[in-house]
């Protein structure tokens, strides 16, 4: 076996990935023809042209665009199921999910418990061919602020439908982390977790804001956290984890090249850093390929990457139990893999 070999092989957590953003090309087209939706795009080719980034407001443009295809139950349930096929694929065990509710209904009427219902039946589904397991992260789009408290209560309410956690996307630039601190307040009191995005788009002040008026307990993103070294220290005395997706943040122009990436001094500065996907066929990339970017670009050994899957189980908001019978399954299993290496040497 090679590295690739094991990073293919290696068991993994995925804990930053939008489930909108994960719909494989081949079903959006699908979806539209059924749904007799008018797509800018009518083949794969054409879609990953129209994926292409330009700036953040096309971003957007794209995500509304994957969303307007969205019209029945079943289409909920397919890409729901397909998600947990494409986890399999990769040998992804677990995988806490985003998914923004208010932006789908504005699209298509549906009520949330319609949605949540069909998104659960394609994840039990999952869960019996294929044995993955994920939760959902419901997220509150920061342009639709007046929603933020009824995401909340919808997020609250759905704790026993596979809802673990509260997330905050959209537009970070305006949209301080501090606007909604009462949605994350009334969230946490109930007992949600706290996973908003920082430190992407915009800078540390905006990690500061998500730690100090939302008490993240994970950071999306929070790459440009390395732009403030009081910062890069609190992450580090405080174990909180950062999701890193270091191709989306190069699709974004965050930064221009992988070798410009900060991951590498992340890691090492002792942050508690995990590695993810985001919105992978947008990206055009999954969890194995951004495994591999480190390995390619960034130095890191089987060992390394072994670590960062570790990283990603510990820093899930599973039961402790569950987490400590995966790990054992985890530690097993990458170290026979990495064996296989020295073997070979
Ligand atoms: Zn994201």
């Amino acid at each position: 076996m090679d590295l690739y070999d094991i990073i293919a092989a290696m068991p993994k957590v995925e804990l930053h990935v939008h489930l909108e953003g994960s719909i494989r090309p081949q079903t959006l087209l699908e979806l539209a023809r059924r749904n007799a939706v008018a797509l800018p795009a009518h083949d794969e080719a054409s879609l990953h042209e129209f994926y292409r980034f330009r700036d953040f407001d096309h971003f957007i443009q794209v995500y509304l665009t994957i969303i307007g295809c969205l019209k029945t139950p079943d289409d909920y349930r397919l890409i729901a199921y397909e998600f947990g096929a494409d986890m399999a694929r990769q040998h992804i065990r677990y995988a806490e999910v985003t998914f923004t509710p208010e932006t789908n209904i504005r699209a298509n009427g549906l009520s949330f418990d319609v949605i949540l219902a069909a998104l659960n039946d394609g994840r039990a589904q999952a869960y019996r061919d294929f044995g993955v397991r994920f939760q959902w992260v419901l997220d509150i789009s920061r342009n639709l602020r007046e929603t933020a408290v009824p995401v909340a209560r919808w997020a609250v309410e759905a704790q026993d439908r596979g809802v673990v956690a509260l997330g905050l996307g959209g537009p970070e630039v305006g949209h301080p982390p501090e606007l909604y601190a009462e949605a994350f307040d009334y969230a946490r009191a109930a007992g949600l977790h706290c996973v908003p995005h920082a430190g992407e788009l915009g800078g540390p002040p905006s990690v500061w804001g998500a730690i100090r008026a939302l008490h993240a307990e994970r950071i999306g993103h929070g790459v440009r956290s390395i732009e403030d070294p009081a910062l890069v220290a609190y992450l580090h005395e405080h174990h909180l984890p950062i999701e890193v997706c270091p191709t989306s943040n190069l699709c974004l122009g965050i930064y221009p090249s992988y070798e410009a990436h900060p991951f590498r001094r992340l890691w090492e500065a002792g942050v508690y850093i995990t590695v993810n996907s985001d919105d992978p066929p947008l990206f055009n990339t999954n969890l194995v390929r951004e495994y591999t970017v480190l390995a390619d670009h960034m130095g890191f050994s089987a060992a390394d990457l072994g670590q960062l899957s570790l990283n990603a189980l510990h820093a899930s908001f599973l039961p402790a139990d569950e987490k400590t019978r995966l790990e054992a399954e985890f530690l097993d299993e990458l170290s026979r893999l990495q064996s296989t290496i020295e073997h070979d040497a």
